[in-house]
């Protein structure tokens, strides 16, 4: 588009959260060609991928190749983190500073931060007495860490610490499990990619892109129009066992009424809990494993690759710390309210300070003096999950009330950047210098997000959808539960209506005299 761009980067290197979860087993849940880009055909067809499901390393790969392919390091400033931006009402210019002091002048400010890029450990009495090694599965360290030999914990049971577990527990002496919450998880269908199915797959890339783009998630499966109270129970058995072995995540669309029907739910919940039994030996373990309480996918399932079965195995213990919490850590390991453990070494699987905690990290201040944090103490507020009123020609990308973590972010970001060019272009055509989104367009989206989440079972228990996973944090659902299909139709309505729900200015309303 012929804009001077610059990318302001916090780490070393590109990559974001796959440059930082570089933990053992780390790997996507949505499968490779899906969870790539697709704006260069050139860049779909040489790529190849390996692994239906890739790993951490492949997918970096893949960044570094994007990276280096379209000559992009050379408008990136690493070890740049943003400490402020201050909007420039006459202007209309936001000002940029870094930590280190470098300033900027910007007509638009994007905000690609990341949902789940800001860490959330918890500190434990007496964490500093613990004299093995403490690491966030988040910002895993870049030189190879070593398990042989060692007693290791980990802490946490979401799609981190499940993915850890079976690699961890071949190579350490022995491992321990906390577990707070147990977890649904679809076992992986992964597998190597053959030169026919690579073939095919680029043969028709586009189809499958377009599969994936009017697909509810972004993942290509459509749901089955059929309710899974409707089917008998052999039938159902039938539709779950086939895509419990190959859908992944696709598992969720079974039956379209899984995340809409508490019944419905059941029969998901419920099978997958019959799966889970036959893959544990010991009873009581098996039992503490078993997910309950909570509807299949009102939180972030897993797909895992031998999670359950890795308790089977000597060296590996289930603690359950919602049973015996945690009291204390000691010099020699950690003390639940049941026995003490000795480990050399303990892995924070614990999560992140999601979909908001990147965004309200730096000091965004916009029109009148208005600060981001202020204007979302009550919880995100935005016109489409894309600008906030009061805060011009600032973008937000995969953010809070767009569809975001409940998609494929890859589909997700492209939808709304491909939005974003068409409307700066649309902006240099006609002369404006501001966008903003306007206040009664920003109550009436809350409103809908707030509403499509109402029509689904992800309100009915805590999560970090709902902002449960930080104390004192907001308790309101952040995503666009609405689908990328249908979100991107929205996108498109607001465009087709003149921008409907933003303001463009020609002159910077900061520059108006005032009655
Ligand atoms: P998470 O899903 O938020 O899980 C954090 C875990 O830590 C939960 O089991 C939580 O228990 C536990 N925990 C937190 N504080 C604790 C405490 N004080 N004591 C004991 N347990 C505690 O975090 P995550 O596993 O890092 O995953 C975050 C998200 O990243 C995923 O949902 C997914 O979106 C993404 N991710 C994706 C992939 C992939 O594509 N394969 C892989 C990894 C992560 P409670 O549930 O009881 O709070």
């Amino acid at each position: 588009m012929g804009k001077e761009v610059l990318v302001l980067e916090a780490s070393a290197d590109v990559g974001g959260v796959w440059h930082h979860n570089g933990y053992p087993g780390a790997r996507c849940d949505v499968e490779s060609y899906d969870y790539s880009y697709s704006f260069s055909p050139e860049l779909e067809q040489e790529w190849r991928w390996s692994e239906r499901y890739a790993t951490q390393p492949e997918i970096l790969r893949y960044i570094h190749h994007v990276v280096e392919r379209f000559d992009l390091r050379r408008d990136i400033r690493f070890n740049t983190r943003m400490r402020s931006a201050r909007y420039d009402e006459e202007q209309a210019l936001w000002l940029i500073t870094a930590e280190d002091g470098a300033q900027w002048q910007a007509r638009y400010l994007l905000m690609c931060v990341g949902q789940l890029s800001t860490t959330k450990a918890p500190s434990f009495a007496g964490q500093e007495k613990f004299t093995g090694r403490i690491i966030h599965s988040g910002l895993w360290p870049k030189e190879p860490v070593s398990f042989a030999g060692k007693r290791v914990g980990i802490i946490g049971t979401g799609s981190s610490g499940m993915q850890m577990t079976p690699i961890i527990a071949q190579q350490a002496e022995h491992l321990t499990v906390f577990q707070r919450t147990p977890n649904y998880s679809i076992a992986s269908a992964n597998a190597p990619v053959s030169d026919e199915e690579d073939q095919r797959v680029k043969a028709s890339y586009r189809a499958r892109r377009e599969q994936a783009w009017n697909s509810p998630s972004g993942l290509g499966f459509m749901p089955n129009k059929q309710s899974a109270l409707q089917a008998t129970p052999q039938e159902r058995e039938q539709v779950y066992e086939a895509a419990w072995n190959r859908l992944g995540f696709g598992f969720a669309l079974a039956y379209y009424d899984i995340l809409l029907d508490q019944a419905a739910n059941d029969t998901a919940a419920d099978f997958i809990r019959r799966k889970i039994a036959a893959l544990v030996k010991d009873p009581v373990v098996r039992d503490k494993l078993t997910p309950r309480g909570h509807p299949f996918g009102a939180r972030r399932p897993s797909v895992d690759s031998g999670y359950f079965q890795a308790f089977n195995r000597a060296n590996v213990e289930l603690a359950d710390v919602r049973e015996a919490p945690i009291v204390e850590f000691t010099a020699t390991g950690l003390r639940t309210q049941a026995k003490h453990h000795e480990l050399d070494m303990v892995i924070f699987a614990t999560g992140f300070d999601a979909f908001t905690g990147s965004l309200l990290k730096p000091e965004i201040v916009g029109r009148g003096g208005m600060a981001l944090r202020e204007k979302w103490a009550q919880g995100p507020v935005t016109q489409l999950g894309v600008a906030v009123a009061d805060f011009p020609n600032l973008f937000i990308v995969v953010g809070p009330g767009s569809p975001s973590l409940l998609s494929n972010v890859l589909v997700s970001t492209e939808e709304q950047i491909d939005w974003l060019a068409q409307l700066l272009r649309h902006m240099d055509d006609s002369g404006a210098l501001e966008f903003e989104a306007t206040h009664a367009a920003e109550r009436d989206w809350v409103a809908h997000v707030n509403q499509r989440a109402r029509e689904t079972l992800y309100l009915s228990t805590d999560s970090y959808y709902n902002g449960a996973e930080v104390a004192g944090k907001p308790r309101v659902f952040m995503p666009y539960s609405g689908g990328v299909r249908g979100y991107r139709r929205l996108l498109q309505n607001c465009v087709a209506r003149g921008y409907e729900g933003f303001e463009l200015r020609n002159q910077p309303l900061g520059t108006r005299s005032t009655p």
